[in-house]
């Protein structure tokens, strides 16, 4: 194990790490139904500060409305959770990582009386694709996955079960020697990374694909889509992108909260323009970070201060 945990909260509780348990017969384990969110706080002047808490929570609550599973804790409750989590382990920055999934009543594939469990936990994590990445961008392959289409699974719900699809896309790439993988939807069209979305800039414009295209409506793109448009950038975001405009494009970029704003620098051993970050990308990926680490005082309502 990896992980510098000491604290989880469990159900209403803060509990010690080995406390942290649930049994093996919970619905969640045996069939993926679980809603989950990663957060990020970071390191400011003003001490820790989670970005887009709201929106994070908003995704949360929502999440589990397909699936019916009704998260039995308040906002309120949530965020006094959360920050007491990175006060008590004096957390500087960190990720956070809200769960609430069906746990044990009876194992029919209908959750029935299965009670919803609900635990938060926060840990420090670096850079998702690696510090190197940030900088020199990551080698990407298209994965012979596709992406399960939103008439067959909700894309727009952050739901566990949905990652196995990721996890298979992640490590074909990752076996065959790329970073990360980027999934076409049924369609066959430009989807999304495993755990990330996509950007594609020519002619000094942004695309990305809409929402309509069995991606998760990314709240690091929301940001990345708003802070384009604020340095002057079009954004089309709504876009359709084919296999073959990624290998021509002039610059392609991941976001997420792990992957924040990461540039790809080839896709199936195509170098992506010059084959080095791109100067949109590298606009965008700057005025994310300077948003982040307070550095400019714009968006202050995107950010929730752990000590205020
Ligand atoms: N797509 C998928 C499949 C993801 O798992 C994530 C990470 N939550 C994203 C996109 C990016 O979303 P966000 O910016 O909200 O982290």
């Amino acid at each position: 194990a990896d992980m510098d945990v000491d604290t989880i909260w469990m159900d209403g509780e803060f509990l010690d790490w080995d406390d942290a348990q649930v049994h093996v017969l919970s619905h969640g384990l045996h069939y993926g139904t679980g809603v989950f969110e990663g957060v990020r706080c970071y390191d400011t002047e003003r001490g820790p500060a989670i970005f887009r808490w709201e929106e994070h929570l908003d995704r949360f609550y929502a999440s589990g409305k397909p699936y019916g599973l009704e998260i039995e804790h308040s906002r309120e409750e949530l965020t006094e959770a959360t920050t007491e989590l990175i006060r008590r382990q004096d957390l500087e920055s960190c990720y956070i990582r809200p769960l609430a999934f069906y746990g044990y009543d009876s194992l029919g594939v209908s959750p029935g009386n299965c009670p919803t469990r609900t635990m938060i936990a926060c840990w420090p994590w670096g850079a998702y694709l690696g510090d190197e990445a940030l900088e020199d961008g990551v080698d990407v392959m298209v994965s012979s996955w596709r992406k399960h289409a939103s008439s067959q699974i909700p894309t727009n719900a952050k739901a566990t079960g949905p990652y196995i699809n990721s996890l298979l896309a992640g490590e074909e790439a990752r076996s065959n020697g790329y970073v990360e993988a980027i999934l076409l939807n049924k369609e066959g069209n430009v989807a999304e990374g495993p755990g990330e979305n996509i950007f594609m800039v020519n002619d000094g414009e942004i695309y990305t694909p809409g929402l309509a295209e069995s991606i998760l409506d990314g709240i690091t793109r929301r940001t990345a889509i708003q802070l384009a448009r604020e340095l002057g950038y079009t954004v089309h975001d709504e876009a359709t992108i084919s296999r073959g405009q990624l290998y021509t494009a002039d610059e392609l970029f991941f976001t997420g909260t792990a992957a924040e704003v990461t540039p790809i620098r080839s896709v199936d051993d195509n170098a992506i323009g010059e084959g080095t970050r791109g100067s949109v990308t590298e606009d965008v990926q700057s005025a994310f970070f300077d948003l982040v680490e307070r550095r400019v005082d714009d968006h202050d309502d995107w950010f929730l201060y752990v000590e205020e």
